[in-house]
Parts: structure tokens; C-alpha cells; sequence
């Protein structure tokens, strides 16, 4: 049964000489992943080589009791301009959606709403400048990645004595077994938690002002964020060292 979709490729290795294992996230039908016989020939039914990031309407078919789904048709429009000279660090923060995406989404399970939200952090990506703006698009992305995949963090109130939080409180934590902050009163029950700074904090519990945040401010935030996926996956991300260095 063939299938026609929107997708951004997140994955693509070769498999030989002529051909690709590419990984797609879609619109309707979740994470796919296929091969695309001849995708590096020059003249090939895929406009040439698939590239990460690369997004259109694909066709593919698959069969359940197959593992991997044939690609036979993609018209890649490129995410990436590379001739307008792509910041190295945005290119990072993209790398590090595309494989926390990877990582807590399944095949074939879809996701509408985070489709579009990846695909608007990708243009928006590539068209901000500057790290301040870079780090509060990717958070802002891995909010809703947390979000849709059920994981959303508490982080208006202490996930322990679901006391709210308050700028007024003296010491704040996060935790990631407890997944989200914790009070001063609550702390010692949670052996993984790390301190949080006041102004983290406050941006947290209210996200509506995170625009606001400073990049000293974001980049803290993305620690902690960084130390949640390291947990949630049980191991560190691999590109979370391109993004704030440990
Ligand atoms: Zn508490």
C-alpha cells in the first residue's frame, strides 16, 4: 500500500554505494524509517542524495511486518540554505532536536501538532540570530517534544507538596525523577535534583516571559534540560556537548 506524506528527514546513512536508510519524521504517520534504492545516483527519483532537514511530500510503502518502509517519491525542498552561510551553532541546536525526537518518538506513531512544531523551530532556526535566540528556540521546542510525548514537567508548583511556587522561595531544585522543580521543604527526597537559580526559576514558573530571559538565564535552563533527557534516556544526548558545555 503506498503512502503519501509530509516529512522532514531526520536520519540518513548510507547503505551502499547507491542507496540510503533515511528516517522521517511525518506529518500522519509518525517516525518512518526507509531505504531509498538509488537515492545517490545522480539522477535518482529523490532530486539526489536525501539530506537531513530536507522536508516535501513523500510516498512510500510499507508493510507491517516489515521493519523498514521503501521510499518512491521525494521532492526535497531544503530546510537549509547553505548559500546564505548557516550559523554552526544553529545547525547544533537542529542536530539535537532532530535526535531528542528521534529518541522519544516511536515508528508509526503520529504526532500532528509536533510535526508542525519541529518544522517551525527548523525555519525559525534558521533564520534567527544570535546564541540568546537560538537557546530559547530550542527550549521552547523541547518543551513541547516533553509535552506531546506525555512527559510535560511541573513547573509552577513543587511536584512533591504541589505547594506553588513563589519568587519569594529561598532555594529551588529540579528533579527529574520527580520531573519538575521541587521545594527547599522537599529537596532531600530527591536524590537526582539540582539547584536551580532564582531567575531560572521564575522564568520557568512562568514561561509566558521566558522572550524576556537572558542568555546567562537560557543557558541554565538548557542545563537542566539537558540533565532531564540525560535521565529520561539513561544516557547523555550526543549532541548536548555541541550546545552547553558541561
Ligand atoms: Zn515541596
Amino acid at each position: 500500500m503506498l503512502t503519501r506524506d509530509v516529512a522532514i528527514c531526520i536520519r540518513a546513512v548510507d547503505y551502499s554505494e547507491t542507496s540510503q536508510i533515511v528516517s522521517f519524521f511525518t506529518r500522519a504517520s509518525g517516525k518512518i524509517s526507509a531505504i531509498a534504492k538509488g537515492s545517490k545516483r545522480p539522477k535518482s527519483a529523490f532530486d539526489g542524495p536525501i539530506e537531513i532537514f530536507s522536508s516535501g511530500e513523500i510516498v512510500f510503502s510499507h508493510r507491517p511486518e516489515r521493519k523498514l518502509a521503501t521510499l518512491t517519491e521525494f521532492e526535497q525542498r531544503p530546510v537549509l540554505t547553505p548559500q546564505h552561510g548557516i550559523d554552526l551553532f544553529a545547525l547544533n541546536c537542529g542536530y539535537f532536536a532532530g535526535e531528542l525526537l528521534d529518541h522519544l518518538t516511536d515508528e508509526c506513531d503520529p504526532h500532528p501538532e509536533l510535526f508542525d512544531s519541529f518544522e517551525q523551530f527548523l525555519q525559525n532556526t534558521f533564520e534567527a540570530v544570535g546564541r540568546g535566540d537560538f537557546l530559547l528556540l530550542l527550549i521552547l521546542f523541547q518543551l513541547s517534544l516533553l509535552k506531546e510525548v506525555g512527559l510535560r514537567p511541573i513547573l509552577d508548583a513543587c511536584v512533591n507538596c504541589k505547594s506553588r511556587y513563589a519568587t519569594s522561595q529561598r532555594e529551588v531544585y529540579f528533579s527529574s525523577d520527580g520531573n519538575g522543580l521541587v521545594c527547599r521543604d522537599c529537596e532531600a527526597n530527591f536524590a537526582d535534583k539540582i539547584r536551580v537559580s532564582r531567575q531560572a526559576a521564575n522564568t520557568l514558573a512562568n514561561l509566558k516571559t521566558i522572550g524576556d530571559a537572558n542568555e546567562k538565564t537560557l543557558t541554565e535552563i538548557e542545563r537542566i534540560l539537558i540533565h532531564h533527557f540525560t535521565e529520561i534516556l539513561h544516557k547523555p544526548p550526543k549532541m548536548a556537548k555541541y550546545i552547553v558545555k558541561s
